[in-house]
């Protein structure tokens, strides 16, 4: 741990040039911002025992917060505070794999008085986005068999892949800016598992699939049915990566706190009316199976996110003449079992 001494001397070093003119708290202040923190050098470690959730600060930055059964742990607040380095986001978190010194930060900031500041109350949290640049983005459709029924579509006999981009990624509570309807109204909910890669996997067996993923969170994988199936052919991957058309959260919980990600119900509300209720177990390639293809055909990195699919009760389910497409207004609840409830509006 940094003493308070070294790291006003560091900060000292750092801001010699602000120093001959600024007060003492000036240089810690401006030396906090420009000293980074040592980077985490050591074995690679997993996500273990926690909730997680971004948190949207007010200079713009999107950092971890951590749930605990009291209150959220302002992670950047906390490190800063008590002098530790840890992961500020969870990208970060994944791919260096500095798990113990989140816990020990948590652990920390809970018992320490100088962290009380960084102690927050969820309901005042502005949500930020868990994922803003992971490495790939895989997403897969047709996998839930009520749902390939309804959509009335050929069962695959291998998973159907396709993608979607960052500008996709968005956060709890956002808000969809729905596209003029030139470019496309027929909006459609899909609420899904997403599995949360925390190892370098290629060529893993279904045995050993679930060893590598670090968490879960609650999806959705939003679409525009008529860029996605009309456009005139079918193109996938368009209609299902429009700004924001990719929410996450609210919370990454790590898979050691979830345990089997095959019996877990799955909803969806639209203004409060249920249109989706499944459960994971009806998957048809369930995520061990998922991760042993992808992995056969690429290497998947931390930090790499997977839409598993959705169940059955989409819009573009129902007969043609009760179709009716989602619209500026409307509001969405996502639920997934042990994974929490993530809502977004429509404008
Ligand atoms: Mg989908």
């Amino acid at each position: 741990m940094t003493s308070r001494r070294n790291f006003i001397k560091a900060a000292g070093t750092v801001t010699a040039g602000i120093a001959a003119t600024s007060s003492a708290s000036e240089v810690l202040a401006a030396g906090a911002k420009e000293a980074a923190p040592k980077k985490y050098s050591g074995p690679h470690q997993m996500p273990t025992k926690v909730t997680l959730l971004s948190m949207l600060n007010e200079d713009g930055t999107e950092t971890l917060g951590a749930k605990t059964a009291s209150a959220v742990v302002d992670i950047r607040k906390a490190a800063k505070l008590l002098g530790m380095a840890a992961p500020l986001t969870l990208e970060e978190l994944l791919r260096e794999g500095n798990a113990s010194g989140l816990n020990k930060l948590i652990a920390a900031a809970q018992s320490s008085s100088k962290a009380k500041p960084a102690l927050l109350d969820e309901s005042k949290i502005t949500h930020g986005r868990l994922f803003t640049n992971p490495g790939k983005i895989v997403c897969i459709g047709l996998n839930y068999r009520a749902h390939v029924a309804e959509a009335a579509m050929k069962l695959p006999s291998v998973p159907i892949l396709f993608n979607k981009y960052n500008n996709a990624l968005a956060a709890h509570n956002c808000t969809i800016k729905l596209p003029p309807r030139e470019v496309s109204y027929k909006f459609d909910y899909e609420t899904e598992l997403l599995i949360v890669m925390g190892k370098k996997a290629r060529n893993v067996t279904e045995a050993e699939a679930l060893n590598y993923v670090a968490g879960y969170c609650t999806s959705q994988d939003f679409s525009a049915r008529d860029l996605q199936l009309e456009t005139p052919s079918v193109q996938w991957m368009v209609g299902k990566t429009l700004d924001n058309f990719g929410p996450i959260g609210p919370y990454f919980v790590s898979a050691d706190v979830v345990g089997d990600p095959n019996n877990l119900n799955i909803e969806t509300y639209v203004n409060g009316e249920k249109r989706q209720s499944s459960n994971t177990s009806f998957m048809i390639f369930n995520p061990q199976k998922l991760i042993a293809y992808i992995s056969k055909l690429w290497t998947l990195e931390p930090g790499d996110i997977i839409w598993s699919g959705t169940p059955e009760g989409v819009i573009l389910g129902l007969p043609k003449e009760k179709q009716v497409w989602l619209k500026a207004g409307d509001e969405i609840v996502s639920s997934i079992e042990k994974l929490g409830d993530l809502k977004f509006k429509l404008a």
